[in-house]
Formats: C-alpha cells, structure tokens, sequence
C-alpha cells in the first residue's frame, strides 16, 4: 500500500514534490491544494485531483502526509500550525531566526491533532544542519563554516528588482574561492561578510534608465549589497532569459577540527552540494521526510520534530535488512 501525498501550494517546491513522487514507488499524489482557481492550476499527474484549499478538511482520511509547500515569509507560519491538526505535515520553513517559535506553534497544534509534524526540511536548514550536528558532535574541539553558491538568491532577486529604473534581473551568490581553501587548509580563518560571498547581478534596465545610479543603488542597498563586493552587468531581456532563467544553487558545510591529547591531529570535515534546481533538490528531500512522518505516526507518535530528530533509517524506503547489508 503507497503513502497518499498531498500537497498544499503549487509554486516551484509543489511541482518539485510532484516530480520526486513519481521516483518514489511508495509513494502517490492524491491531490494538490491551491488558494488559486483550481481550474487555473494545470498539474502533471494524471489521475490526481486539483482542489480549492478549502475544501481540504474533506481529504482528512484520504491523505497520508500533507507538504506544505508555500513561502517562508507570510504562508507557512499560519499554514503548517493549521493544517498540523488535520494532517501529519513536513514544510521546509527557512527563517532561521524564527524556528524555534514556529517548532512551538506546530507542536502545540500537530499535538492537539495527534499527528507528526516536521517542520524546516530542505537543505538548509535540512542536510546543511544536520551536516553541522554530525560535524559537531564528532569535533567538539573545532570551528564551523557554511558557504552557499553559486546559486540564485530569491530575496536578492527580488531587492534588485525593486530598484527604480530595473525591469528585471537575478543575483548570484558565490562564495569566495580563496576563503574555501584556507579553511580546506585547516588554517581556521576568522572570515567577515565580505570575504566568504560575493554577491554578482544581472540587470535589465527599463528603457531610458540611468545604469550609473542603478548600479550605484545595487551596491550600497544596506542588508542585501552593502556588506558584500557586488558586481552588476547590464544586459537584454533575452540573454537575462536565455541563460539565466534556472534556479540552481548549492554551497558547503565545512567543520575543521583537532584530536589527540596534545591537538596533534587535525581533521576537516566538508559536505557539499551542487544543485541544478534548488527547489527540485529540497523537494526531493521533503519527500524522504513524509515517509518518516508516515512511519513515525503509524508508530503512534505525536508533535513537532525536525530533521534532528528523525533517525535517518526512516527516510529510506529500503528495509532495515538491506541497508544493514548495502549501505551500512
Ligand atoms: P513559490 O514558487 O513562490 O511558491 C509559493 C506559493 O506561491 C505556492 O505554494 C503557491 O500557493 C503561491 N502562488 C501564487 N501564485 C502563484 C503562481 N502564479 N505560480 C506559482 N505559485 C503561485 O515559492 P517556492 O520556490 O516553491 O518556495 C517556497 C518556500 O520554500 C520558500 O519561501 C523558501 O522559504 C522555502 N525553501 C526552503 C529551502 C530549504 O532548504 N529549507 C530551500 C528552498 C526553498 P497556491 O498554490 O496556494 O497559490
């Protein structure tokens, strides 16, 4: 018998899920929510339904996990409490600040439901935070470094293209290459802002725009720019289209750390990831989530775990036998 999906919002991370469901044999899509006109949200699976998000209480026995994939910003902070009641649920909410009051609000409404919540799935936080655990519980004696990119940054996006004068554009994140190896190296740098990331633009300008102040606007923008060596091209809406409509990102988690009575040893430890698409990737995660939320409800438990909690022999869909025999 397959795990029932549902998902609850249809932006790039709904899609990615339904895309990582179909390589995933115990697993089908029994329906996408949307806040949308249904009729005006076209799926791939054939045979799964597309409903109003209102109508989402009627799915209740008909769904085994719910992922809820809206934005970290407004949506999942009243989303996964709400539907926690309902569901067993997994979001991949990424304000870092703000995740120990979300982890309250769905442990209190997934107990109250008597289901399983697992909140922060992705990879990062996800795979880059457990990376971190593992790194430090096994170093305690060392120095802890996280570098992302080269990818797109949707909120450096998104600030670019708020700029007067700007009609559209994207922003990478790079991490500097330099500051990578001296930490490869073991020297233990202490790095400011500016010298882990670069931050580089590309801008189209609305016609007649003065790239001088755009650029000028860009660099000094306080938060998003101004910490950071930002370089800004100019350049047309169909090269902005033709090679740089992807979503990719990726970045490292490095831990160097010294062993031995007299810290004679030095170890490094790097975890890195290199993704085509950001969100295909997290939802790919997700998904390895849902089948620990299914198995840790069909176990009776309750509340709100993340990726810390969950033994890692629960996100696989092979049996303990043959991990023990293949992976171990
Ligand atoms: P998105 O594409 O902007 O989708 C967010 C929501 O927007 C959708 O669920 C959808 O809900 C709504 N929406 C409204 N109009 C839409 C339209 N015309 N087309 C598509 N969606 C529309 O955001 P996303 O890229 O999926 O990312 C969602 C969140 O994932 C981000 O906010 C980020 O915080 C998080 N994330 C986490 C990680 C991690 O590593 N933990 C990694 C990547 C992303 P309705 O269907 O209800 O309208």
């Amino acid at each position: 018998m397959s795990i029932k999906i549902g998902i609850l919002g249809y932006g790039n991370l709904g899609k990615g899920v339904e895309c990582a469901i179909r390589q995933n044999e115990d697993m089908e899509l029994a329906a996408v929510f949307t806040r949308r006109d249904p009729a005006t949200v076209k799926i791939l699976t054939e045979g799964a339904a597309v409903c109003r998000v209102e109508d989402v209480e009627a799915w209740k026995d008909k769904i085994d996990v719910m992922i809820l994939c809206g934005g970290s910003a407004t949506d999942l902070p009243e989303q996964t409490p709400k539907y926690a009641k309902l569901f067993n649920v997994i979001d991949s909410f990424d304000t870092h600040a703000r995740i120990p009051e979300h982890f309250g609000n769905v442990d209190a409404a997934a107990k109250e439901g008597g289901n399983v919540g697992i909140i922060s799935v992705g990879w990062d936080p996800g795979m880059f935070s457990l990376n971190r655990l593992y790194a430090n519980a096994i170093l305690p004696d060392g120095k802890d470094y996280t570098f992302w990119g080269k990818g797109v940054s949707q909120g450096h996006s998104d600030a670019i293209r708020r700029v007067e004068g700007v009609k559209d554009g994207k922003q990478y994140t790079i991490p500097v290459e330099a500051a990578l190896e001296a930490v490869r190296n073991g020297e233990n740098p202490e790095l400011t802002t500016r010298q882990k990331h670069t931050r580089e633009c590309f801008v189209v300008l609305e016609e007649g725009a003065d790239a001088a102040k755009v650029e000028e606007e860009i660099k000094t923008m306080p938060n998003y720019f101004s910490d950071y060596d930002t370089t800004v091209h100019f350049i047309s809406e169909e090269e902005l289209k033709a090679n740089h409509s992807g979503i990719p990102h990726g970045g490292f988690v490095l831990r160097s750390g010294k062993t031995g009575w007299n810290q004679e040893n030095s170890h490094l430890i790097e975890y890195s990831l290199k993704l085509d698409s950001n969100p295909e990737f997290t939802s790919s995660v997700l998904i390895a989530y849902a089948r620990a939320a299914y198995r840790l409800a069909k176990e009776g438990q309750s509340g709100c775990k993340t990726v810390f909690d969950i033994a890692p022999a629960y996100l696989s869909a092979k049996s303990g036998e043959e991990l023990r025999k293949n992976l171990l």
